[in-house]
């Protein structure tokens, strides 16, 4: 990308290259390195096709990372979350969630914090940093690719990647070299007008999903102050737009909050606002501890719910919540071990 830092590599790539220029090195040997790298090299010494000189070169000047991990935890159902701090001492985590079926998911920071301030989630009481770089956010995904093949991404963890799209963007490019395909890659949103309509005309082939939570627009408001600058019919009328263009549906999460918008007549008016229903997917997320005064639905809820969607037509599934013994689970990102 023309005019863009030099941002776009698994670590700083403008200091890679000049390296690489200061010792008048072929312009492929970039390519070959990110390959390596792409590939879950954890060292220089491993690329081979690189002369030996070279390599203990580039390891005393090019970090391998952009990030330094600050911790890592193990939950009992396989997922693991790495903290991570920037060269500027920012906090940022991701998580890997292992599935039977032999799904590996990575759920990706797109900010240090958020700017956001949704009332149920852990990550907008941190302090917001920064946008991270592509470099940044690749090198989260580096990370897992080291330990073991991965092939699913979502932007789900810190941070509203729609804010901070030019560096998604740029990393999402980048994703398939590790083995994660764009149709395996989602980028969930607020709703993001300006982001959603980007991602509408420019057409990267991922997945769109969209943070709803509740149907109605005063109370969207009051769990998500970001609608009153962004009302969800708008959002929705974008979305149906995006997904238009991309023939694939929109991924709507929505939270299931004890008493607060998990009645009947509330699944009711929800499908009512997912008008046409083959143009959404819904996923049901039971909510996850923080220090919110929120508590979760019922099982029985959810499943009352996620029937009364169905009944008119809409197809509703329950997350699999994992990861929750480390607040490595959606909204419990924050850096807290920080
Ligand atoms: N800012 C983007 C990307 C973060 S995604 C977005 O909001 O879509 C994080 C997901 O976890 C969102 O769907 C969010 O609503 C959800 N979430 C936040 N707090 C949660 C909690 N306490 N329990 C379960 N899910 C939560």
């Amino acid at each position: 990308m023309a005019g863009e830092p030099a941002t776009l590599g698994p670590m700083d790539l403008g200091l890679l290259e000049r390296t690489l220029a200061e010792r008048g090195e072929p312009g492929f040997r970039s390519r070959q390195v990110w390959e390596w790298v792409a590939r879950g090299a954890a060292s220089y010494e491993q690329m081979t096709n690189l002369p030996a000189a070279l390599r203990e070169e580039l390891a005393v000047h090019v970090p391998l990372s952009s990030l330094t991990v600050s911790s890592e935890a193990h939950a009992r159902d396989g997922t693991e979350k790495a903290l991570f701090a920037t060269a500027d001492r920012r906090p940022v985590e991701a998580v890997l969630m292992r599935y039977r079926d032999g799904r590996r998911s990575l759920c990706l920071s797109s900010q240090s914090g958020c700017p956001l301030t949704c009332a149920f989630c852990a990550t907008g009481t941190m302090k917001f940093g920064r946008n991270l770089t592509a470099s940044e956010i690749l090198d989260q995904a580096l990370h897992f690719r080291r330990r073991e093949a991965v092939d699913h991404a979502v932007f789900m963890g810190m941070g509203e990647p729609l804010i901070n799209l030019e560096q998604v963007l740029a990393a999402c490019e980048r994703l398939p070299d590790l083995g994660i395909t764009s149709r395996r890659t989602a980028i969930s949103t607020v709703g993001w007008i300006p982001g959603i309509e980007r991602l509408t005309s420019e057409g990267p082939p991922v997945r769109l999903a969209l943070s709803l939570h509740a149907a109605e627009e005063a109370l969207r408001s009051e769990l998500m102050p970001v609608n009153d600058r962004y009302p969800l019919a708008d959002v929705l009328e974008a979305c149906r737009r995006w997904s238009e263009a991309r023939r694939e549906p929109v991924f709507v999460e929505y939270l299931m909050l004890d008493g607060v918008n998990d009645r009947y007549e509330q699944a009711v008016a929800l499908a009512r606002a997912l008008e046409p229903p083959a143009t959404f997917k819904v996923n049901l997320i039971p909510y996850n501890p923080t220090d919110s005064d929120f508590e979760g639905s019922t099982r029985a809820a959810i499943d009352a719910f996620r029937a009364a969607l169905a009944e008119r037509g809409l197809r509703a599934t329950v997350r699999l919540t994992r990861g929750r013994d480390i607040d490595a689970a959606c909204g419990q990102l924050a850096a807290a071990h920080a």
